[in-house]
């Protein structure tokens, strides 16, 4: 065999995963056949949260107005902004490529398939490899509508030539939210168009009406309950037609209808590697697949789509197959954040789902911040946990708030050792934040989950 391991795809996961086992004296292969770091570092978190921070600035630019400076905002140049941040992207790239150098392993930058179960073609090169890792992650998809080729998906938003002045985003999960805030803070006209009656389905329901709230402080058209069947061009406009029959004209339609796993075309159903209906691939809790000496992981097997995931699944994967130290990782309690405007994060059970296991107390509480007394925007932050009554252990938390992801994260410690609602109340706060309002929720909001239990 020419390899011990191969890893086909060089984002969050191969990366972490080839890197890893080179370091441990390996003969490691790592096939990348587009960008080095993958989706996230140039198409996904990275490239999104600086476009979060350019609209930010602008938004304080105005705030600062109440606290007494003579700021004028001007006009935004987004060409200025996608060249700094091409710049960044590229810097992250060299990156990510010396990483795996450095650590020894073997790159082709070249796209890799199955011949058979330990054969790949890598960019017309015959590789054999003892374990071999599918770590291709996913692709943005459009609805199949006719014009569909007239809007764009989220690896194009990142390349835009120029900034538009409407945009029509079709979708409600986290990246219609994100580009949503990140247009209407750069300026544009925005419209948000979905089926469901709220955005962001399966995240608690006190974040989704919180969130529709600061949509429509931002003053973002929202469209709920809307099924788009046509887009037509005219002239420079574009023309979305709705299944109720009106239309929508505006310049720019953008597709964040959801991703599907990049497993076309690799050859796995001639290896006899199974993947689901979806086109994921189907592994087992050590990250097997229906082949013994094939792992998959990352966004390719459709469970919990993060980058801290696939980073954190590499890194077990390569301990377990060559360090000694056989581990998993556990999906429970993962923390994870929506940047709009303002931010959500959330860690553990929705109301909804842990009322499904007993009846839980629930905390709410909803305030001005502090900078928006003087700055006059409207805005306003919600905080949430979840209690499950029998053992007190908090099961939820949720926040839709300025600094809600940097406040998440330390919370998702306390859930992940188990914390009850005791252990944040005998927590001192942190005067004057937003993040004391967790250690300070005395009065319950309301009990749930109480029938269930009872039948
Ligand atoms: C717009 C956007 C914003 C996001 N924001 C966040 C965020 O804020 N926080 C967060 O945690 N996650 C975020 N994500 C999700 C995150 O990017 C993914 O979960 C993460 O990148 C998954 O890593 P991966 O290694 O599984 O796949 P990827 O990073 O997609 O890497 C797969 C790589 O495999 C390569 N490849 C595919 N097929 C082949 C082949 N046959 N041969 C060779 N190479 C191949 C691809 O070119 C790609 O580089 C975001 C995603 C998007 C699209």
């Amino acid at each position: 065999m020419d390899f011990d391991l191969f890893v086909i795809g060089g984002g969050s996961a191969g990366v972490r995963c080839a890197r890893i086992s080179a370091g441990y004296g390996k003969r490691v292969g790592v096939a990348e056949e587009r960008f080095w770091g993958g989706t996230c570092v140039n198409v996904g978190c990275v490239p999104k949260k600086l476009l979060v921070q350019a609209g930010e600035y602008g938004a304080w630019a105005e705030d600062a107005v109440g606290f007494g400076w003579q700021i004028k905002k001007g006009p935004h140049d987004w060409a200025k902004l996608i060249a700094a941040k091409d710049k960044e992207i590229n810097r992250l790239n060299g990156i990510y490529k010396r990483l795996l150098d450095n650590a020894g392993a073997k790159i082709f930058e070249a796209r890799a398939t199955f011949i058979d179960p330990h054969t790949l073609d890598v960019g017309g090169q015959r590789v054999t490899a003892e374990h071999i890792v599918i770590a291709t992650g996913g692709h943005p998809v459009r609805l199949p509508i006719p014009g569909a080729e007239l809007g764009i998906i989220s690896d194009d938003a990142f390349y835009l030539p120029r900034m538009p002045e409407r945009v029509a985003i079709l979708g409600s999960g986290y990246i219609a939210i994100e580009f949503a805030g990140i247009f209407a803070a750069l300026g544009a006209h925005v419209d948000l168009v979905y089926r469901q009656p709220l955005p962001l389905r399966g995240f608690d329901m006190d974040l989704r009406e919180s969130l529709v709230e600061a949509l429509g402080a931002q003053g973002i058209a929202l469209h709920p309950g809307s099924r788009p069947v046509k887009i037509e061009a005219r002239g420079d406009e574009k023309v979305l037609t709705f299944g109720e029959g009106h239309k929508l004209h505006t310049d720019l339609v953008f597709f964040a209808t959801g991703r599907t796993p990049a497993t076309r075309g690799l050859g796995l159903d001639k290896i006899g590697v199974a993947t689901n209906d979806v086109g994921a691939v189907v592994v087992d809790h050590q990250l097997r697949t229906s082949q013994p000496h094939i792992y998959a992981m990352g966004d390719v097997t459709d469970r919990l789509n993060l980058t801290p995931v696939a980073i954190a699944e590499g890194h077990a994967l390569a301990d377990t197959l060559f360090g000694h130290n056989p581990r998993g990782i556990s999906l429970r309690n993962v923390p994870t954040a929506v940047f709009s405007t303002p931010p959500i994060a959330t860690c553990g059970l929705t109301e909804e789902q842990a009322a499904e296991h007993g009846p839980v107390d629930v905390y709410v509480s909803k305030f001005t911040p502090m900078r928006h007394a003087l700055s006059g925007r409207a805005r306003r932050s919600m905080l949430k946990l979840v209690v499950d009554q029998a053992s007190q252990k908090v099961v939820g938390a949720h926040m839709l708030g300025e600094d809600a992801p940097e406040i998440m994260q330390g919370l998702a410690i306390a859930m992940v050792m188990g914390a009850t609602k005791a252990d944040f109340d005998r927590t001192i706060g942190i005067h004057p934040t937003a993040a004391e309002e967790f250690v300070t929720l005395r009065t319950r909001t309301r009990v749930a989950g109480v029938a269930k239990a009872a039948e």
